[in-house]
């Protein structure tokens, strides 16, 4: 990969922060933008917006034809079996409280149980959580390692007949733990139990094919990969898109209405109540054609070198405990230095141009497991490079006994 080339494609890469070259160390929040993105997106504004699926007129069937474009793209790009499967939301949070709000309504009952990970973003915690509630079903947690790689002996405990559903996160965004999700899939099939995966840390980094996977439910957002925010997908195999009631009731969803009743529209439209976010879609599409330029595993091996390389030169530094311990890890580390406080690095790292995340990432229940309020974490993307986390870590070396 030529790196040069490819930062030269974000524009926001070569500019400066409080007067220093911008390192931008916050992937795992969001990615940046490639030109054909935000020119792409700025095109379809300035030259063919108009409204999609209803129209008659050239510009309404120019945009209904790019944006359903994107969604063929996306299918592709994950290898689902139809594009009617890949419905549009505004993000991975989006996606999981459709399918939450919708499983719920139809398959939760009293007694049941719903099975998730104690290293969850909140985004995949909180909305079982309160469908578990609300249905009287219990929410029930396994546990993970001090390491951060789940405890699969408490998972094969807690998994069970009165299971109603999975839901689980592929890679950490708190500490970048790549997660056994293949076996969770296939513990959780031979009891008939379905799985959703939240990919929104992993779709960037390695490459996932739904099919292998066998997975029901793979949810990501758009702006994690390189594309605009508001926009995110919800991939389901078919059969559980025909079992699951709409979310939101509206325009576009329908095929027909009465005063008395209406009859839901075909996949995927039956959950794309409302006018979409179309040029979210082609933005999305345009990532997808970004990213799809080079091997995702090529990607994952550059990244993961900028990780090991990362945590070496953390580990150099005196008072340093990195969380997270694990073979199998994408882009991310988190850690703390003794006697600092995240927040403070993370100020007095913003000063030297370097953009960093620090507190709980999303990820309270995680945290209070790990007996830490939160990290300082940097995240990669395959535009950083080796010179960037040098001059991280020579930062670091001036900033720590200014804080000690
Ligand atoms: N899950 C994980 C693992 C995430 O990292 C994030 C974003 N930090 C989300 C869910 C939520 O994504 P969004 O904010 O795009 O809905």
């Amino acid at each position: 990969m030529d790196l040069k080339e490819i930062r030269s494609q974000f524009p926001i890469l070569s500019q400066t922060v409080n007067g220093k070259p911008l390192v931008y160390f916050d992937n795992a929040a969001t990615t940046q933008k490639p030109n054909t993105v935000i020119d792409i997106v700025n095109e379809y504004h300035s030259r063919w917006n108009a409204n999609v699926h209803r129209g008659v007129h050239q510009l309404s069937n120019v945009c209904t034809d790019a944006a359903e474009a994107a969604r063929e793209k996306i299918a592709r790009f994950i290898n689902a079996a139809a594009s009617d499967e890949i419905i549009f939301t505004q993000g991975t949070t989006d996606s999981i409280n459709l399918v939450a709000e919708t499983f719920g309504r139809a398959f939760i009952k009293p007694g049941d149980e719903i099975l998730v990970s104690q290293t969850e973003h909140h985004s995949n915690f909180v909305p079982w959580q309160q469908i578990a509630l609300r249905y009287n079903a219990r929410f029930v947690v396994f546990d993970c390692h001090d390491s951060g790689e789940w405890d699969m002996n408490d998972f094969y405990a807690k998994i069970n007949a009165k299971t109603k559903l999975v839901a689980v996160g592929h890679v950490s965004n708190a500490l970048g733990t790549v997660n056994p999700i293949k076996d969770v899939i296939d513990k959780a099939h031979s009891l008939g139990i379905p799985v959703l995966v939240d990919g929104a840390q992993a779709i960037q980094h390695i490459p996932v094919d739904v099919q292998a996977l066998d997975v029901d439910f793979y949810v990501f957002s758009g702006h994690k990969i390189y594309g605009p925010t508001g926009i995110g997908v919800l991939y389901a195999k078919t059969q559980w898109l025909e079992a699951l009631p709409p979310y939101r009731y509206g325009g576009e969803m329908i095929s027909k209405v009465t005063n008395t009743y209406s009859e839901f529209n075909n996949l995927p439209y039956k959950f794309e109540a409302g006018t979409p976010n179309y040029i979210g879609q082609i933005g999305f599409g345009a990532a997808i054609d970004f990213i799809s330029q080079f091997e995702v595993q090529q990607i994952a091996t550059y990244e993961h070198k900028l990780l090991r390389y990362a945590e070496q030169k953390l580990s150099d530094l005196e008072g340093v405990v990195i969380y997270g311990k694990s073979d199998e890890k994408a882009a991310v580390v988190s850690f703390l230095i003794d006697g600092i406080h995240p927040y403070d690095l993370g100020v007095l790292l913003d000063k030297t141009g370097i953009a960093v995340r620090t507190g709980n990432h999303c990820a309270q229940p995680l945290m209070t497991r790990l007996g830490i309020f939160g990290t300082v974490r940097a995240s990669f993307a395959f535009y950083n490079t080796f010179e960037e986390i040098d001059y991280f870590a020579e930062m670091l070396r001036k900033i720590i006994p200014m804080l000690k």
